[in-house]
């Protein structure tokens, strides 16, 4: 059985890359932000304390994330394992999950922050249809508009280098903690996320040794 932690900051592909192994080696993929906006598109009950929360400006709490992950590996059948992104989030969970579960490793997609920067600024939305865009990656047949609806194409508003600036200050403040307790006690593998999908998701499979079930 194989149990994966992967991090990264938005923008370095974590969750495309979770999803390739996690489909290729038969693996659930946890995605807690995955799962609360399944929630909240369901109405579910969780959805609309989730809407709440946010409605109000504040982030989802841990023990609300906590609640949602002990049910997510209870009622999910992971065989092969699991590769788990969004979770822990902080000391006391990671320590709590360590001794929980027998991990393999965990998977760190490193992206620089002017790469960051870069990504997240050339990200588009449709103002009509809300499908996403990229100027880098996935770019519109027409500039600003639309390929599917016409609608006009706008950045999220806190997709501005300020607002980006806060949330990369966040992420480091939150994260290297963790990766200090992870590094104590299991194999932490930092991965070069500034490459091509097919190259990153090669590099973790060649780390972990992975070899696609036949
Ligand atoms: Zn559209």
């Amino acid at each position: 059985m194989r149990k994966f932690i992967i991090m990264g900051i938005q923008g370095s592909g974590k969750g495309t890359q979770a999803k390739l192994l996690a489909d290729d080696l038969d693996l659930e993929h946890f995605s807690v932000g995955d799962i609360f906006r399944w929630n909240v598109q369901h109405h579910t009950k969780l959805g609309a304390q989730v809407k709440r929360i946010m409605a109000s400006g504040s982030l989802v709490g841990d023990d609300m994330v906590e609640s949602v992950v002990r049910d997510c590996l209870s009622n999910h059948d992971w065989n092969f394992g699991f590769v788990i992104d969004g979770f822990p989030r902080n000391a006391r969970q990671a320590e709590f999950f360590l001794e929980s579960y027998d991990i393999d490793g965990v998977i760190n997609l490193h992206l620089p922050d002017e790469e960051v920067i870069h990504r997240v600024l050339a990200r588009r939305l449709c103002s009509r249809c809300g499908l996403d865009y990229n100027l880098i990656a996935h770019r519109p047949l027409r500039p600003d508009t639309c390929d599917v609806c016409q609608g006009d194409l706008v950045a999220r508003a806190d997709d501005n280098p300020e607002a980006l600036a806060v949330r990369l200050a966040d992420y480091h403040e939150e994260t290297k903690p963790l990766i200090a307790i992870f590094e104590r006690k299991e194999f932490v593998a930092t991965i070069d996320a500034t490459r091509s999908v097919e190259d990153v998701q090669a590099s973790i499979r060649q780390r972990f040794a992975l070899v696609p079930r036949p």
